[in-house]
């Protein structure tokens, strides 16, 4: 822990740690209020997983689901989280409910801060669902609009992982336009600094209260008085392999979508040595990632051909499941794992982040492409038996158009990508595809102990005066649940703006 008593190197109000969703809703709280605030990003650019991300935005009851007029409301959103969540974090969905109006009013009255319904099915088939979903989206941001801020916002996941940097005449879409706007708005209060390749490493505590912190910045190791607060929004410890492995998070760090080496869980580690408790900590926002030829997932949902098998050749879901739940399949079933597809499905699922191509992914060697079954078993190394039967027996449920071994297609959110149809498709014209699928994430959602207020609690379930945590820094109050698009990041925005108005009592 940072030493107690040693001088200032800069002193803010508030200083936030990571620069996720969470993170800059946060400081843009922070700062219009008037306080002070730093942004401090561990690497040279903003945003984190919340950049590569869809950007779907989950606050029930807005003022964005009634422009849609969808009939949304946090009566039936608290219905729905309540079917799914019980009653043990009660307190935080009724804060988070009672939030989220709040939340969006306060940011869309700034002008640089736009949204719009987008109409993506909650995950769970439960009283107070809303088929077409309730979540919303900014709006694409044109780059001239940032101008050299546009620089400091992560560049999209295909591009970043290939180090080819920003696209400069494209508008910034999704996660980065939300990233981008966040950043506009708190660059217009004249009280933000944000302060990339600055890692957070120490919390400075004086007389059991977080009055600062600690960071390596690109000058050395700095330390940074916060007068009102330290919001620790610095995502989880999905790139942390040793973490992972002593907390029993399925999957791997070489899986995890977020970006390379970022998320490392140093808020928590930080935390935890000034005495703040943990909880959920093996779990993660999940997901099925398809391998690209980089060797990295891609995030697929919204399957529309082809079946998935595990190392036996056999199927073990339905593979239009929401993401998470498929994720949470894969973690349960014996690997390796292939998405079988043929020549007339193409087999490729709706949304791949990053996109992938059938000619590029087969070329490179990541998929395996065969004129029969047969070699498909012999090229993959499944059973050649099973998985011929196991194609027969989804042959004959796409003929009859009913799923009657895993119910897929029968769900509002399984037919929002087939356009309506079950999305069997016989899988029986040659070529033969191979796609091999790993277990992948979006991020752990295991974390620091929090009160509905954001602050962190201790053992004893006392909150530590100073500290604050938010998004996957903290310990998700949907527990094991994924409910629906844009939980992550609607929790995380809505969690950060209450620890902010905290600060400010
Ligand atoms: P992040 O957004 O990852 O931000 C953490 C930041 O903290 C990083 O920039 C990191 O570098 C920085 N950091 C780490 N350590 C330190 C340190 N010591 N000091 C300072 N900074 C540090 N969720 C949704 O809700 N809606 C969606 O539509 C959606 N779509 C997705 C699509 C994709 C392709 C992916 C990959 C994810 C998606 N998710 C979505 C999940 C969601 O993006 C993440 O779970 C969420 O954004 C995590 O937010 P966070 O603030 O906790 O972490």
């Amino acid at each position: 822990m940072g030493n107690a008593g040693e001088s200032w190197d800069d002193e803010y109000d508030v200083v936030v740690a990571g620069s996720g969703a969470g993170a800059m809703a946060g400081a843009l709280a922070a700062a219009s209020a008037g306080l002070r605030t730093a942004v401090l990003e561990k690497t040279g650019v903003l945003g984190g997983t919340s950049a590569y991300s869809g950007s779907a935005i989950w606050l029930p009851g807005t003022k964005v689901q009634e422009r849609a007029g969808i009939g949304d409301s946090a009566e039936s959103a608290r219905t729905y989280l309540r079917a799914l969540i019980g009653d043990g974090t009660a307190a935080h969905r009724e804060a988070f409910l009672e939030t989220a109006p709040e939340l969006v009013d306060f940011l869309e009255q700034d002008p640089a801060i736009e949204f719009e319904f987008q109409p993506f099915p909650d995950y769970y088939d439960a009283p107070g669902r809303m088929d077409m979903g309730r979540s919303f989206v900014p709006l694409p941001l044109p780059a001239e609009r940032l101008g050299d801020l546009a620089g400091l916002v992560r560049p999209p996941v295909d591009r970043d992982r290939a180090g080819r940097g920003h696209s400069a005449s494209k508008p910034l879409v999704q996660g980065r336009a939300l990233i981008g706007r966040l950043l506009l708005a708190i660059t217009a209060t004249g009280n933000g600094d944000v302060r990339t390749g600055t890692a957070l490493t120490d919390l400075v505590v004086e007389d059991g209260e977080v009055t600062g912190v600690v960071a390596a910045t690109p000058d050395g190791p700095r330390r940074l008085r916060a007068r009102h607060g330290v919001l620790l929004a610095a995502g989880g410890f999905e790139s942390s392999a040793a973490l992972r492995g002593e907390r029993g998070v399925p999957g791997g760090a070489a899986w995890t979508m977020a970006p390379d080496g970022a998320n490392t869980g140093d808020a928590i580690t930080a935390a935890v040595a000034a005495g703040a408790s943990t909880g959920l900590l093996d779990q993660a926002w999940f997901c099925p990632g398809v391998l690209t030829p980089d060797g990295l997932p891609a995030f697929t949902l919204g399957f529309r051909g082809g079946l998935v098998v595990d190392g036996s050749g056999r199927r073990f879901a339905n593979e239009s499941l929401p993401y998470d739940q498929m994720g949470r399949r894969l973690a349960a079933a014996e690997g390796p794992f292939h998405l079988i597809f043929d020549a007339r499905s193409k087999g490729l699922p709706a949304i791949s982040v990053p996109p992938v191509a059938l000619e590029e992914q087969v070329a490179s060697g990541t998929w395996v492409e065969a004129g029969s079954l047969a070699d498909l078993a012999a090229k993959t190394g499944l059973p050649a038996g099973t998985l011929a039967a196991t194609v027969e027996r989804f042959n004959g449920l796409a003929a009859k158009g009913a799923d009657e071994d895993f119910h897929r297609g029968e769900d509002p959110y399984d037919l929002f990508f087939t356009g309506g149809k079950p999305g069997l498709v016989p899988v029986d014209e040659p070529p033969y595809y191979a796609a091999e699928i790993v277990l992948s994430d979006l991020g752990t959602k295991g974390g620091l102990r929090t009160d509905p207020d954001g602050r962190v609690l201790d053992g004893a379930d006392r909150p530590i005066p100073g500290l604050y945590a938010a998004g996957n820094t903290s310990a998700s109050f949907t527990g094991p649940v994924y409910p629906g698009p844009g939980i992550p990041i609607g929790s995380a925005m809505a969690f950060a703006y209450r620890a902010v108005q905290d600060m400010r009592r």
